[in-house]
Parts: structure tokens; C-alpha cells; sequence
């Protein structure tokens, strides 16, 4: 192996001096390599022969920091649930440093459950194996799923214990992201009233997500808008594969719009839009149906962070225009979520022309329906595709009367048939349907049994075979077959995420 398997350009470290705390990863005793993701490291330009063994392990693990690496703390701060905390910051993560990808795309390489930092408080700077392992499965999932997230690289068993309710392994992510500038981080400069350490933050972020609007002239409203859009892209994303984040706090929005920090999520079984898993969420603030207008919320506090640049000068007119600027984005937000969501759901339909009324109202009754029957959302859709191609049993069998969708399925078979109505039209319709509604997703009992599987007993078995089926979403294979089901619903109705 080389001297660094790494090639780091640490331009968070370089660019931002006073956004972190440089820092060191805790050693620990026994690294054991539980995961490593060889396609993304070939993704990243790395060498997967190299860091598939004992030195990444130890890399992984953070008891050999890579050359060139340096390691920091970020600062950010969150709204969770609503209020305010003005110091968060990564507890028990850390910015190893950043590769540039062979396509040139920066990514950052972050451990986390490395040990205590300056922002760790009361907690032990650990993870468990269980939770870090949930990481790999939901982000692998949501990557097969075309939805933008970041991804594990690693996940490595460090030979400690770590003590929740009970003890338990202990473990380390390698957490691929483009970057993890969050909502947060604007907030706990914003908050220190740091005017011109949000610019500079403003300046970095435009320059790594949103380049094209360097050196234009509104481009902190730019900023803004773009990160409002791609969160109206992803949240319509998460909404039509049935995801529920669980904790929207605003230390976990993204810039850069890809998922981030998978703790309390589940994918919903039977479709009910007042879903809610979480056990820290008594009141439903982060349910199904409350994500849009949850991030719509979130985006509003990202744009208090950012007024004093769009205003550009420090008068009560300017602010006033740049509060009325800002509010016109935050107001355009649900049209852009409403937008994406109904692209994506016109694709799960298998129609392709656009007939807004119609193609909305189709798409609202048909939830309508999974609703009234509790359908599996996941099923409910995948079954849709078999009916395009002429099997209309599997569906109707999900519903308890199956005659209830008669009414549904004319209009919906004279929407369709209105763009091509051969049965060689209908069959391709059924094959791009089965291209974007997925066969698998990683159902929460099955979550669970691979997760305590690891946890409690060693045995990776369990999770590597279902990292395999949800890695393969669309495919509907024999050797998918058992990852297709639903929890029994008494199991569902009582499911509860940490
Ligand atoms: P999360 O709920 O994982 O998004 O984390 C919220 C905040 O709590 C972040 O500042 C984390 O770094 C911090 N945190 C979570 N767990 C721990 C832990 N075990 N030790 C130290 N800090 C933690
Ligand atoms: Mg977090
Ligand atoms: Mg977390």
C-alpha cells in the first residue's frame, strides 16, 4: 500500500479556520472490519485491495490517522423539534479530510462514533454496531433507489463496549458525503451574530455545491433557492418510496440535498400519512405527511441566517427587501415540492404526458385508496405495474374488498391507454412502472433481524444478504422473494425506532 491510500484536499480545514476544532480519533482496541463498500471506494478513486483488510481497519477505526488527513470538529448548531440549540456540533464525529472523486466531484470522508470532542457534552463520542450498520442498509437502499444520500464506506467493529439501555458492541462509520454543511452550521454563526463567518460560509458552500452562481450578484438568494429546490427534490423522493426521516431537525438538512443521518427512519408498510416510528417524536412533528412543511419550516430558517447578505448592507430598507426576497423562496417552496412529487408519482403511474388536473387527482385517489384498505405502500405500487401488464389479481388481493378499485382502475386505464393502448404498449408501461416502483425495500422487521443479528450473536449473515436484495430494489428474482413481505400488521403497529 502506499504511503496514503488517501489523496486529501482539505478545503473545509484550509478555507475555514474557526469553523472547527482540529481533533484526534480515540484508539481503540480491536478494529474489525464489519463492512467495507469496495464500490464506493473504487467510486472515490481508491484502492479497494488495499483498505479492504486490517490497514483500513485500523484507518476506519481511527487508530491510524491517513497521511494527510486532519481531522476536525465542525461547529453547527439545530432547531430540534422546534427549538433552539446553539451549540451542537459533532459529538462524536469527525472530518477525516476530502478526496476529489475521478468524475471531480469533492467528497467528504467523516468517522463517526471516533470518541468525545469539544461538542460531546454528556455523551461518550461512540457508536454502536446496530445503528452503524442501519446506516449502511438504509443508505445503500436509498442510493439503489436513486435518491441523492450519503453512503458508508466502512463500518468497523472497534472491540469495545458501548452502554445505551443495555450494553452493546461498539462500532465506527465511514460516512461518504459531498459535503456536511448543514442547515446548522449557518445557524451557529447566524446566532453568534458572526455576520461576516456566515459570508464566508455562504462563499464555500456556493463555491462546492452551487459554482455557477459565483460572482453574480444575488447569488446568497441563489444559494438559497438552489438548496430549496434540491430539498423539494429530495423530500418528493423520500415521499413516493414511503421514507420517513424521523428527526428533520435542522442540524440534519443538507446543503448539498442529500439524506443525512439515519437514526429513527423506517419505510412505511400500510400507506397511513400520520405514520410516525420515532420514539423521541411524541408529537408527530417529523410524521409522513409533515415532512414537506417541515423542511418548508426548516428553509425558513435557513434564510433568517442568511438576510443580513441577500440585504447586502446594514439599513432597515434593505433588510426589508431582502426579507420580502427571501420569503418569495420560501413561499415557491411547496410549488416546487408539489412539482417534483408529481413527476415522480405520473413515472409511478406509468404516464409519461402531462395533464396536471387529472394526473393529480388520479395520483391522490389512488393513495386515497391504499389508505382506506392500508395497503402496503410498497406493494400497493409494485402491483400496479403487474395490472399495466394485464395481471390485476396480486393488486386487487392487497385490498380488503377487491372489487374496490374497479372505479379507480377504469380512469387510470383511460389515462394511461390515452398515450398508447396495445398490449405492447401496456407491457412496456408495465416494465418502465417496474423501473421506478421498487420490489424491495428494507422492511423493518427485516432491519431489526439483521441488526441483532450482528449486535447480539456476530453473525453478519443476516445483513449482508439483505444488503444484497435492497441493492437490487426492482429486481423481483426468486432470491428476492423473501424480502418482499410485509411485517404481519400487529408487528408494524407497534414498531418503534431509537
Ligand atoms: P444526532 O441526533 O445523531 O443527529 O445528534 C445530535 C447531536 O448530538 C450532535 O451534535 C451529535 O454529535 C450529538 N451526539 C449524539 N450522540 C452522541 C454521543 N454518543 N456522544 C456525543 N455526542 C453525541
Ligand atoms: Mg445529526
Ligand atoms: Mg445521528
Amino acid at each position: 500500500m502506499p504511503a496514503s491510500p488517501f489523496q486529501f484536499d482539505n478545503s473545509y480545514a484550509r478555507e475555514l479556520p474557526g469553523f472547527s476544532v482540529p481533533w484526534q480519533p480515540a484508539a481503540v482496541p480491536a478494529p474489525d472490519l464489519l463492512y467495507f463498500n469496495r464500490e464506493l471506494a473504487f467510486e472515490l478513486g481508491l484502492d479497494p485491495d488495499g483498505l479492504d483488510g486490517p490497514d483500513g481497519a485500523a484507518i476506519f477505526a481511527g487508530n491510524r490517522v491517513p497521511e494527510g488527513a486532519e481531522p476536525l470538529a465542525q461547529a453547527y448548531a439545530g432547531h430540534q423539534f422546534g427549538g433552539f440549540s446553539p451549540q451542537l456540533g459533532d459529538g462524536r464525529a469527525l472530518l477525516l479530510g476530502e478526496v476529489i472523486d475521478p468524475s471531480g466531484a469533492r467528497r467528504d470522508l467523516m468517522l463517526k462514533g471516533s470518541g468525545r470532542t469539544p461538542f460531546s457534552r454528556r455523551g461518550d463520542g461512540k457508536a454502536a454496531v446496530g445503528p452503524m450498520l442501519r446506516e449502511v442498509l438504509i443508505g445503500e437502499a436509498m442510493h439503489a433507489l436513486g435518491l441523492p444520500t450519503t453512503r458508508a464506506l466502512a463500518v468497523t467493529a472497534t472491540g469495545e463496549t458501548v452502554y445505551r439501555e443495555r450494553p452493546l458492541p461498539g462500532a465506527i462509520l465511514t460516512r461518504v458525503a459531498a459535503s456536511h454543511l448543514r442547515v446548522g452550521t449557518f445557524e451557529f454563526f447566524s446566532a453568534r451574530r458572526e455576520t461576516d463567518r456566515v459570508r464566508q460560509l455562504a462563499d464555500y458552500a456556493i463555491a462546492r455545491h452551487d459554482p455557477d452562481l459565483l460572482g453574480t450578484d444575488d447569488r446568497y438568494l441563489g444559494l438559497l433557492r438552489r438548496v430549496a429546490q434540491r430539498q423539494a427534490t429530495l423530500v418528493a423522493g423520500w415521499m413516493n418510496v414511503g421514507f420517513i426521516h424521523g428527526v428533520m431537525n435542522t442540524d440534519n438538512v443538507a446543503i448539498s440535498g442529500e439524506t443525512i443521518d439515519y437514526g429513527p427512519c423506517a419505510f412505511l408498510e400500510a400507506y397511513d400519512p400520520d405514520a410516525v416510528f420515532s420514539s423521541i417524536d411524541h408529537g408527530g412533528r417529523y410524521a409522513y405527511r409533515n415532512q414537506p412543511p417541515v423542511t418548508r419550516w426548516n428553509l425558513a430558517r435557513l434564510a433568517e441566517t442568511l438576510l443580513p447578505l441577500i440585504a447586502g448592507q446594514d439599513s432597515k430598507e434593505a433588510m426589508s427587501e431582502a426579507t420580502r426576497q427571501a420569503t418569495g423562496v420560501i413561499d415557491a417552496f411547496p410549488g416546487w415540492y408539489e412539482g417534483a412529487l408529481l413527476t415522480g408519482q405520473r413515472a409511478k403511474l406509468g404516464l409519461r404526458g402531462e395533464d396536471d388536473a387529472t394526473d393529480r387527482a388520479l395520483a391522490g385517489d389512488w393513495l386515497t385508496l391504499l389508505h382506506d384498505h392500508r395497503v402496503d405502500f410498497t406493494l400497493g405500487w409494485r402491483r400496479l405495474a403487474d395490472a399495466a401488464g394485464g395481471n390485476e389479481g396480486p393488486l386487487r388481493a392487497l385490498l380488503t374488498d377487491p372489487q374496490a378499485p374497479d372505479a379507480w382502475l377504469a380512469r387510470w386505464r383511460v389515462r394511461a391507454g390515452s398515450e398508447g393502448n396495445t398490449a405492447a404498449d401496456w407491457s412496456e408501461r408495465a416494465n418502465l412502472m417496474r423501473q421506478v416502483n421498487p420490489a424491495v425495500i428494507p422492511r423493518n422487521h427485516r432491519v431489526e433481524e439483521a441488526l441483532t443479528a450482528a449486535s447480539d450473536h456476530g453473525d453478519l449473515g443476516p445483513f449482508r444478504r439483505l444488503l444484497a436484495a435492497v441493492q437490487r430494489p426492482y429486481d423481483e428474482t426468486s432470491e428476492q422473494a423473501a424480502y418482499l413481505e410485509p411485517a404481519r400488521a400487529e408487528v408494524t403497529a407497534c414498531y418503534r425506532t431509537f
